[in-house]
């Protein structure tokens, strides 16, 4: 087994990193206080992003991506983390692997001007009837002589605002589940509020509804009856990529702050550091980040070596999210008052990492899967001889 990094991985690392901090970082406050980007603002790092040749680094280099594997894909997102949503979204895009299915003429109008950020899309899947239970919505598409019509709603849905099109989850029968790109602009498709979040300040998650939205066979994606696969299998990935890789991220900045304060904060005349309690907090972060960080990368490489990763990408996104959250709470601790003031970015910090838990499958959810594979398999499947 070989752990170290290429010359490669480290300088597409170190890029990632330098970009980070020069040129999205100085951004963070004021969207925070503004509770937007500025569109002008988003068009130079989007520019200056894909200059370095990473935007859409999850598709294929034949179709315009970045064309990064599944590991080095990871340690480019795990960097993301430090840093905000709305950010990374604009600068590095957030291409959904479903849109991979655009064949014939679905390529040059939805495919490739995605791949190369002329046009944005979003995923629309959770319902306020069907969250958790991804088959449970209402959503519908009837087929008629012209195509489909499309009739139902959708909330919560991320990046709405900036988005051109979505890719939607409907019935297309009784239990069949088919996914349809879905313009703006399209007749009976309107936008409904922006569903204000105790964090993620900045990416604006929206309620969609569809009255009657007559759709041109072009739309349907995939095959009929296969979108709850197609979205499952994407959502796949976003959560290794997007919420494990990411939250471990988002954990290490928050310790490295966490460390640098510990060493640097005096009370009874020493380091805050020196006393055992804190570094106990410092010491289990260490751990607990460390262990998230090889979860990601074991499952990432199991992608790579084309096994089938899903029950460990379902343990990396109970773990690292919950990593994510016992950090950034440690890390209020250890900053005291300073943690929960708005002066500095942790108490935010802490906002956002609660979500990690919540979305892309809850914890619970994923802990039934878990349980449910290892009891019919066995524990063993996790050795490494297996
Ligand atoms: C900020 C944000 C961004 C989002 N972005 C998107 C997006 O872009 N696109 C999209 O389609 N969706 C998006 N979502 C939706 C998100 O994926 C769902 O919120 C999530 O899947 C949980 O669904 P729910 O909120 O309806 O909770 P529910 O499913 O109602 O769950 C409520 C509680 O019940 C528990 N529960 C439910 N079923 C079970 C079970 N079988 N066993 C044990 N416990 C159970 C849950 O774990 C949870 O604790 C977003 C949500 C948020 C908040």
């Amino acid at each position: 087994m070989n752990f170290e990094l290429s010359d490669e991985q480290k300088m597409m690392i170190d890029t990632v990193r330098r970009f980070i901090k020069q040129e999205l970082k100085p951004l963070e406050e004021e969207v925070e206080e503004k509770g937007f980007l500025e569109k002008a603002k988003a068009e130079v790092i989007h520019e200056k992003a894909k200059e370095l040749g990473l935007y859409a680094m999850n598709i294929p280099a034949e179709l315009g991506g970045g064309g990064l594997s599944a590991v080095d894909r990871i340690l480019c997102e795990e960097q993301f983390g430090h840093t905000t949503d709305i950010l990374i979204r604009r600068a590095f895009g957030n291409v959904y692997e479903p849109i991979l299915e655009c064949r014939g003429e679905q390529v040059a109008r939805w495919l490739t001007p995605t791949v190369e950020g002329r046009r944005t899309c979003a995923i629309a899947i959770t319902e306020s009837g069907a969250g958790s239970d991804a088959q449970g919505i209402k959503t519908h598409a009837k087929k008629t002589d012209t195509g489909w019509v499309l009739n139902g709603s959708k909330h919560f849905i991320s990046d709405g605002e900036w988005s051109d099109f979505f890719l939607v989850s409907a019935k297309t029968g009784e239990k069949d589940i088919s996914m349809f790109m879905v313009d703006k602009g399209l007749p009976g498709f309107t936008i409904g509020k922006d569903q204000k979040m105790m964090g993620l300040r900045g990416t604006p998650h929206l309620e969609l509804f569809f009255d009657n939205v007559p759709l041109e066979p072009l739309a349907l994606l995939g095959a009929e009856g296969q979108g709850f696969k197609l979205a499952m299998g994407a959502l796949n990935v976003v959560r290794l990529a997007q919420v494990g890789a990411r939250a471990v991220g988002k954990a290490s900045h928050v310790l490295e702050l966490m460390n640098e304060y510990a060493n640097e904060r005096k009370q009874f005349g020493q380091k805050i550091g020196d006393f055992q309690m804190v570094q106990q907090m410092l010491a289990d972060s260490v751990i607990e980040i460390n262990a998230a960080r090889w979860m990601v990368i074991h499952a990432a490489w199991m992608i790579d070596q084309g096994l089938d990763a899903r029950t460990h990408i379902a343990m990396v996104k109970v773990h690292a999210a919950e990593t994510l959250g016992r950090v950034v709470d440690r890390a209020v601790q250890v900053f005291g008052g300073m943690g929960f003031c708005k002066e500095l970015p942790i108490e935010r910090y802490y906002r956002d990492a609660r979500i990690y838990r919540i979305f892309d499958g809850t914890s619970e959810i994923h802990r039934t899967v878990i349980a449910k594979t290892v009891m019919k398999k066995g524990a063993a499947l996790f050795e490494l001889n297996r």
